[in-house]
């Protein structure tokens, strides 16, 4: 698919959008008055303000970029001089160190989605600081479905093919037909087909080459409405009283996956402390079936097509003895959530690692798997 050259996109409905589950998502600093888009900002924020962990020192330098043009016009000078690059979406998948980062904080702020007739009409693009759970309700309301199961998911549509954001049987690789980046080694825009975006398990050719691409836009194919793609995830199934592989509006799935997140606390919510997080810190292990056949019976696992097995994190971390709301200080585990480590409201990010550290070692004398954590960590590593 050839996405529109340049132009931000037009905010197709924005004003009658519903509010989405997103909406409090973002920080909210940058929306505040006196902050203009694509001038440096001369006195940077501390990335505690603008990550839904609320941790992380000061950025040297600071920039919101609200048109494709300033944000690769930051970028550009920044490799220019030689100055690292941090880019934020929704911060809701950074640890960033308490020393903060000795570089260029861009954060992503061009917003716009549209249609895009392609055939039979159902494609849409969006820009990459358009909130991910915005678009999700925009594609519902424009007979789109497909992405109704990730409903909810904090952050940008610019990071959703970062790490291929998914949830309750579905990942952004499923309704993701192109990206279009600006590859910072070539100097130039560039569009990536589906296939040739490296996605996996909570992955891609952009996570796995960090510091080369900026995504810009985000072209995606649906099915046409009402029903959802088939459900995919036994809780989700059990929730809506149907089998997997059903399908049922996809409406009535964007509200199941909402309420069971909520009563999970991952949905962002500024008034509790559970969902300030990454979300799942761990990503669940893929094993060489010799390796998950060693685990006990109950563990729930998954068998995938390459012959490897992928084992639930939480069964080995709440059985390695770790259960919900573990720790004594301002970082422990979410109290409904094993997988979320939280901050409680003082947390600096060498809490949060040395939480995370316990737990992986706890995981690793229990069951000889290592864990290893899903958000990205900028400046700083889980201690040996
Ligand atoms: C309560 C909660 C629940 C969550 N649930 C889920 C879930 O169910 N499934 C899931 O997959 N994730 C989940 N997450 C994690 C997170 O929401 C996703 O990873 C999301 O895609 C991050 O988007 P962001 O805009 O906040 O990215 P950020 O945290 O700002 O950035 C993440 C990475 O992407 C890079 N990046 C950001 N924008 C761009 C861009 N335009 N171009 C290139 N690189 C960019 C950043 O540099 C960084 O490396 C959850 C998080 C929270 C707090």
């Amino acid at each position: 698919m050839t996405l529109p050259p340049g132009a931000p996109l037009a905010a197709d409905g924005r004003s009658q959008r519903p509010p989405s589950a997103s909406d409090s998502s973002r920080p909210a600093f940058p929306d505040q008055p006196g902050f203009q888009g694509g001038s440096e900002i001369s006195d940077p924020p501390l990335l505690s303000a603008l990550t839904t962990f609320r941790v992380g020192g000061p950025a040297r330098r600071f920039v919101i970029a609200r048109t494709e043009a300033d944000l690769i016009a930051a970028v550009r000078a920044a490799d220019a001089r030689g100055e690292p690059v941090l880019l934020v979406g929704g911060g809701s998948n950074l640890l960033v160190a308490d020393d903060g980062f000795p570089g260029l904080v861009v954060l992503v702020a061009l917003r716009g989605f549209a249609a895009q007739p392609d055939g039979d009409g159902l494609g849409a693009v969006a820009s990459a600081g358009e909130p991910w759970d915005d678009f999700v309700v925009w594609t519902l309301a424009h007979g789109r479905t497909g992405a109704e199961a990730l409903s909810g998911i904090p952050g940008t549509v610019g990071a959703a093919p970062v790490q291929n954001i998914g949830a309750y049987g579905a990942e952004a690789a499923d309704v993701i037909a192109s990206v279009r980046v600006f590859d910072r080694q070539r100097d130039e825009v560039r569009t990536f087909t589906a296939a040739d975006c490296g996605f996996g398990y909570r992955t891609s050719l952009f996570k796995q080459t960090p510091d080369r691409y900026v995504v810009l836009s985000v072209g995606c194919r649906f099915q046409p409405g009402p029903l959802s793609a088939p459900i995919a995830y036994s809780e989700l199934a059990h929730y809506l009283g149907v089998e997997a592989g059903q399908q049922v509006r996809a409406t009535f799935v964007r509200s199941a996956v909402l309420t069971i997140r909520g009563t999970k606390g991952m949905l962002p919510d500024p008034g509790d402390p559970d969902t300030w997080s990454a979300g799942s810190f761990f990503k669940n292990p893929v094993l060489p079936s010799a390796q998950a056949v060693r685990l006990p019976a109950a563990a729930p696992r998954w068998a995938q097509s390459d012959g490897t097995v992928k084992v639930s994190a939480a069964w080995l971390i709440e059985q390695a003895g770790f259960s919900k709301g573990y720790g004594a200080g301002p970082a422990r585990l979410s109290s409904r959530h094993v997988l979320a480590l939280t901050n409680r409201g003082t947390a600096t990010a060498a809490d949060l690692l040395a939480l995370a550290a316990a737990v992986r070692d706890g995981v690793r004398s229990a069951y000889g798997v290592t864990l290893e954590p899903e958000p990205v960590l900028v400046g700083c590593r889980l201690p040996d």
